[in-house]
């Protein structure tokens, strides 16, 4: 089996403004391996979003070659890569994107629905799920009433429901003060640490970085630089370690 989940090649990427293409990705490589959690970091507007919709089969690269669990998906239709999505991939977005009306268990349940499970069975797997981001207590509680954090946390359990093997998150921690933000981080390198699922995320809040495997720094299209970080298992740093307690 192939251990390697990205493997970019190559990759440019261009938008059309007013006329001229202004090139946002250049001859980007990137190898990520099953159960790395990559933080993609840098200043707005260099390119990070616009990287992790290439990985997620969202946009499609100008050129280059982008394999995503062994399949070329530049090759693959609009109704193969919005499969490839719906099955293989889980994404969390800044603004969680949660349905206000539903329960946490119901918002979870709704990949399920998508992917017509019965319904016995995806509220039990929802509630698993919740348990593993510390909200068992919480499941049966509309969205609105939960905190912000909680609500994230929400959207990660929703973002495993289908059972993807990738993970790809952009800015999770921007609608979050420190301490939930950083909470949040650690349930979601924990619970895909045990999984085993590869985690992409986008972020330029600094307060998370500790918390990847692999931090990759994007500047103007391009990556460069990488750090190792890694803390070892169970041994993630506190928040008080980290920033000092004002
Ligand atoms: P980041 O996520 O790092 O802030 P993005 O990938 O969102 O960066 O954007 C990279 C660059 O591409 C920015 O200059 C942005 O203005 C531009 N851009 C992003 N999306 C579009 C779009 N749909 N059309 C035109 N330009 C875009
Ligand atoms: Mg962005």
């Amino acid at each position: 089996m192939n251990d390697q989940v990205i493997q970019v090649s190559g990759v440019s990427k261009s938008y059309q403004a007013g006329g001229d293409a202004a090139l946002v990705l250049r001859d980007i490589q990137l190898n990520v391996g099953r159960g790395q959690c990559v933080y993609l970091v840098g200043p707005s507007g260099s390119g990070k979003t616009t990287l992790l919709s290439i990985l997620g089969c969202v946009l499609s690269a100008d050129s280059g070659s982008v394999e995503i669990l062994g399949n070329d998906v530049r090759r693959f239709s609009p109704q193969e890569q919005a499969r490839f999505r719906r099955e293989k991939i889980g994404f969390v977005f800044q603004r969680f994107h949660l349905f206000d009306a539903l329960t946490a268990a119901e918002n979870v349940c709704v990949p399920f629905d998508l992917l017509g499970r019965p319904k016995s069975s995806s509220r039990d797997k929802a509630l698993e799920l919740l348990a593993m981001v510390g909200l068992q207590d919480k499941a049966h509680s509309r969205v609105t009433r939960l905190s912000m954090g909680q609500r994230q946390r929400v959207a990660f359990a929703r973002a495993l429901a289908g059972e993807p093997e990738l993970i790809l998150a952009d800015e999770p921690t921007a609608s979050l003060d420190a301490e939930s933000g950083f909470n949040a981080m650690q349930a979601l390198k924990q619970f895909c640490r045990e999984l085993d699922k590869t985690v992409v995320v986008v972020t330029h809040d600094s307060r998370i970085f500790c918390m990847a495997d692999r931090l990759l720094r994007l500047a103007d299209g391009r990556i460069v630089g990488e750090q190792a970080v890694a803390p070892s298992a169970g041994d993630v740093p506190r928040p008080s370690d980290l920033f000092p307690v004002v």
